[in-house]
């Protein structure tokens, strides 16, 4: 071995997605030493504009928008401590059927071995140990989500590493409980038609196809903070509503899929690190 440290490589496709989705990990492992490299691959300007200004409303400028959430990200990057932040800067696709899906520039249009092989440039510079993005449908189906977990699987192919791959991912009990909180705490909450509900009960894994827990309760100030870092997006703003301490008792496990592992760690583990130290 080398002197390398530890490393965590995270792989989201938008400024906020590593704070939802890992911010528990990013923090936690920062504070037990690990080097922490967060790719983000796209500049979230199909997000919310100042004022809750939505994309294609007028006065959506994609660029100002992803200059903010720039911003928000570094803030969100110091709260985690994440110790190197990489963009790829690709124009965000939008959502599934949005005209952005084919503007020049999208990370949905460009081509995967392009973007992967800059990924893989990121994998041999920084040698993670362990790699976290989505699954093959982007947890929820949004295009720069599953286009990052296309590219994660492409760059590593490049590379002669093998780090442990995991892809994140959220219980169904989770799912349930979080449906309660939606209707607590979501003003606008609708109820899902049967197609929507249908759709969304397909969201996460039942909970013994989960091979990692990794209880990041200790770390939901640091990850609610980091969210609150990007209260310009609406989506966000629901979490803030709950307060620190429901947020961190619905949003304190963090949970994912091993789906490449050379060490033979036992699974369910409760370490994306589990055989490495
Ligand atoms: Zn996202």
């Amino acid at each position: 071995m080398n002197d390398r440290p530890l490393t965590l490589m995270a792989v989201h496709a938008h400024p906020d997605d590593e704070a939802t989705g890992t911010g528990g990990v990013l923090a936690r492992y920062a504070h037990e030493g690990v080097r922490t490299v967060l790719v983000t691959c796209t500049d979230g300007g199909c997000g919310d504009g100042p004022g809750g200004v939505k994309p294609g409303e007028p006065g959506h400028d994609p660029e100002a928008v992803a200059a903010m959430r720039r911003q928000e990200l570094k803030a969100s990057c110091e709260v985690l401590n994440i110790s190197h932040l990489e963009m790829l800067d690709y124009a965000d696709s939008g959502m599934m059927g949005w005209e952005a899906n084919d503007a020049p520039g999208s990370f949905w249009r460009t081509p995967v071995e392009e973007s992967a092989a800059r990924l893989a440039e990121l994998l041999r510079r920084y040698q993670p140990d362990v790699v976290v993005t989505y699954d093959e449908n982007g947890f929820y189906g949004h295009p720069d989500h599953i286009q990052a977990n296309r590219i994660t699987t492409a760059a590593l192919a490049m590379t002669d590493l093998s780090p442990k791959l995991y892809w994140t991912t959220a219980p169904r009990s989770m799912m349930q409980r979080f449906g309660e909180v939606m209707r607590e705490f979501g003003s606008d909450w609708e109820e899902p038609d049967p197609d929507e509900a249908a759709a969304l009960a397909e969201i996460g894994l039942p909970d013994e196809e989960i091979t990692t827990w990794v209880d990041t309760s200790e770390f939901g100030e640091q990850k609610f903070d980091a969210l609150a870092a990007h209260a310009s997006q609406g989506e966000n703003i629901f979490f803030l509503r709950m307060g620190k301490e429901r947020f961190t008792e619905l949003m304190g496990m963090e949970t994912f899929v091993r789906v490449q592992d050379a060490t033979g760690a036992p699974v369910p583990e409760n370490d994306l690190f589990a055989g490495l130290r």
